[in-house]
């Protein structure tokens, strides 16, 4: 380590051993080099999961951990089939970062270079990415012995409600149950773009039960602009309060057409994976929807927040199908989003992380260092 790098860390290592409540653990005995390893691990879905362009009863997810020093840092890489990734090719980036990245670096503090040389591995890899980026900020939350939110400067108190998510079934029955399951979330979210007639009974279904906000996601699914528009005027009348990607992610013009007319804010998400795609979406969308596993995990998605509102833009924070590992890691930021969505982890029957809490629907982001979640047994054992 070059002095001037050593000075650093020992002034922010003194820095917060001073703070009250702040317990820096002894650091000495390990050695300096940054040491990643991973477990493949299936998350189980509490129910089948279709949207309008799949089903899935599972998903395949990739725990990791940093080490350094006596550090230890967690993070998560989650890989529904649309994003394209798969534990194997998750296990070969991280092998890659391993072998080419991590040997490189000896200070954790310098995540801008170490996750600028992880980005430059390949073109895509996203949520193997994420994994990196989560267990790096983790590791470095709990160095410095602060959660991020701290850290990023923002007010735990300005957190927003989750929705959470009811997936399309074509049972009434099954859907009443997960409306019945829903019962004590303060915002909704419906899956929709199965069409007009099947979209318009799920709505109505869960409007006879609940009197919640409903938040709507057609993931693409509307197939012309004048439809997507009827259905959004339908929507507005029915306590909705925004429409996600309504149709084809490509289709911009279509996008500006309805956001041009839409009495509800309309949302891009899978049209706005990263930070480069933001300004060419203003105009197009009211706001952006902010995904750990598509943005490469919490520095772009720190990021993407920052820039979307300088543009006037409004933010909504996503997940997938995660542990509460992730999910407590895209919480974090959630005090510069006006929407959440961060329900992945409830919607899990085999969470294997203690982190964020809901309390009446609301984030509540808890006082544990770096991304404020711990796994519930020995990484070896998850
Ligand atoms: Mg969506």
């Amino acid at each position: 380590m070059l002095r001037r790098d050593f000075i650093k860390t020992s002034a922010a290592l003194a820095a917060a051993a001073a703070l009250p409540g702040c317990k820096v653990p002894a650091s000495g005995g390990g050695t300096d080099a940054l040491v990643l390893d991973w477990r493949p691990y299936t998350g189980q879905l509490k129910y089948t999961f279709t949207i309008a362009t799949y089903s899935r009863t599972q998903t395949p997810l990739v725990l990791t951990r940093l080490r350094w020093k006596d550090y230890v840092g967690y993070g998560e890489a989650a890989m529904p089939q649309y994003l394209g990734e798969s534990t194997e090719s998750v296990t070969a980036f991280l092998q890659k970062v391993s072998e080419q990245v991590l040997p490189r670096h000896r200070d954790p503090f310098r995540m801008e270079d170490l996750l600028s040389e992880v980005d430059a591995l390949s073109m895509r890899d996203t949520a193997a990415k994420a994994a990196v980026d989560i267990a790096l900020h983790d590791l470095v939350g709990k160095i410095l012995g602060r959660p991020w939110w701290q850290l990023w400067g923002l007010d735990r108190e300005n957190t927003p409600c989750t929705s959470y998510t009811i997936g399309y079934d074509a049972s009434d029955d099954i859907v009443n149950e997960k409306i019945t399951e829903a019962s004590w979330t303060k915002v909704v979210k419906v899956k929709l773009g199965m069409g007009e007639q099947e979209d318009k009974r799920m709505v109505n279904l869960i409007r006879a039960r609940l009197d919640t906000v409903i938040c709507v996601d057609a993931n693409q699914g509307w197939k012309s602009k004048e439809m997507a528009l009827d259905m959004i005027n339908w929507l507005a009348e029915r306590n909705v309060c925004l429409v996600e990607q309504p149709m084809a992610k490509e289709d911009l013009d279509a996008a500006a057409w309805i956001t041009e007319r839409s009495p509800l804010p309309v949302i891009a998400d899978e049209a706005c994976q990263r930070l480069a795609d933001i300004p060419r979406l203003k105009g197009a969308y009211h706001g952006i929807n902010i995904k750990l596993m598509k943005c490469t995990g919490m520095r772009e998605a720190h990021k993407m927040a920052t820039v979307a509102r300088a543009l006037g833009m409004e933010v909504m924070l996503g997940c997938m199908t995660e542990t509460s590992a992730a999910i407590s890691a895209a919480a974090q930021l959630s005090p510069l989003a006006r929407w959440a969505d961060l329900d992945g982890n409830i919607l899990l029957s085999n969470d294997c992380f203690d982190g964020m809490r809901l309390t009446n629907g609301k984030i509540t982001l808890n006082d544990r260092p770096g991304i404020g979640a711990e796994p519930l047994k020995p990484f070896e054992k998850l």
